[in-house]
């Protein structure tokens, strides 16, 4: 619990940023922590959403979900997916778009990243309202790959985010509002 709160403390809240009425939740001084990194992915080992023998690969969102996913993964002995914004990737990618406030974004990964059968557990560190994961979760499905689960560091409050992933257990370190 103490240890807890000390990781938490160092998440820094950011009134006005990207813009005007969201409070951003800054993860980089809890990175730049020696004490707390090292609590950080014990707590997300220690409350992963099915056990660890329940999924074969980390599937982790750009851009901060890479900063989370591949050290999981490597503690897990899985490998790890990076789910890119589209554009970056060789061809041949696969690619899912869906809505933002204003406007639409897509990701993509590439093909064969994902097997038939392969069951994935998708990383991020934060839900908002859930569309990020969603289009995630779509992208991995049609690929042939099935969702094990999510683990975020972070939930917000009062936004239903969690909701919209559906029948698959999910975690979150810390809730805010
Ligand atoms: P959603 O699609 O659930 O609405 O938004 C979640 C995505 O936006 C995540 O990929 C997350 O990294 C990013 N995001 C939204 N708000 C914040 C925030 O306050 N802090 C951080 N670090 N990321 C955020």
């Amino acid at each position: 619990e103490e240890d807890a709160r000390y990781v938490v403390s160092l998440i820094r809240s950011i009134p006005g940023f990207p813009k005007e009425g969201i409070v951003f939740r800054d993860f980089m001084p809890v990175l730049a922590d020696p004490k707390a990194l090292g609590l950080l992915f014990d707590a997300l080992e220690r409350t992963l959403p099915v056990p660890a023998d329940g999924f074969d690969a980390v599937a982790g969102l750009e851009s901060r979900g890479f900063l989370f996913g591949p050290a999981l993964a490597a503690r897990l002995g899985k490998g790890f997916v990076p789910v890119r914004k589209a554009g970056k990737l060789p061809p041949e990618t696969i690619g899912e778009s869906y809505d933002l406030e204003y406007g639409t974004a897509s990701i993509e990964i590439e093909a064969d990243m994902v097997r038939p059968g392969q069951r994935v557990l998708i990383v991020d560190d934060l839900i908002a309202t859930g569309g990020t994961a969603k289009a995630a979760a779509d992208l991995i499905r049609r690929a042939g790959g099935e969702v094990a689960g999510y683990s975020f560091v972070m939930g917000l409050d009062g936004l239903d985010g969690i909701a919209r992933l559906g029948d698959v257990p999910v975690t979150t370190l810390v809730t805010m509002p």
